[in-house]
């Protein structure tokens, strides 16, 4: 984890229930793979698990103002900031805070979250990653979705 600055108060960006919403995927442990560019320090990736696969998140950060963000999720396709943005803007804020307390390692997956990586390691025990939507077929996603829905409480419609 590079330099970012600080990054400032970005909740003004995104509608309020927009926001409670990321703050549950961001509990849920559904943020993966949150990397800054090594090109470009302002750049930042992650991948999302959302009920409908994996979602692939960029956001531009500079000087600690969110500038932009992009997501492939339908939502995101009308609007920058979705859920998912801000569930990895929301990450990023816990690591800097954890990376002032100590100087390195993830959070600690809760149980929902345990769940799902269950789930996808058994089936690919290679590990996840964004190939592993190109894997997937109709039938897994209905079991990661019901693994999501019923474990979690989520679901990706209306937002
Ligand atoms: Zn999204």
């Amino acid at each position: 984890m590079g330099r970012v600055g600080q990054l400032k108060d970005f909740s003004s960006l995104f509608d309020e229930r927009i926001l409670e919403r990321a703050k549950g995927y961001r509990d849920a442990g559904m943020v993966t793979s949150v990397a800054q560019s090594a090109d470009d320090g302002d750049l930042w990736h992650a991948w999302v698990a959302g009920t409908l696969g994996f979602y692939d998140v960029d956001i531009r950060i500079h000087r600690g103002m969110v500038i932009s963000a992009a997501c492939t999720c339908p939502y995101g396709q009308k609007h920058s900031y979705c859920k998912h943005v801000g569930a990895v803007l929301l990450t990023i804020v816990d690591r800097q805070g954890e990376r002032d307390r100590r100087s390195s390692g993830d959070t600690l997956p809760d149980d929902a979250s345990k769940a799902v990586r269950w789930y996808w390691h058994s089936q690919f025990p290679g590990g996840v990653s964004g190939d592993a939507v190109d894997v997937l077929d109709e039938q897994d996603w209905d079991a990661v979705r019901r693994v999501l829905e019923s474990g979690l409480g989520m679901s990706d419609a209306g937002v």
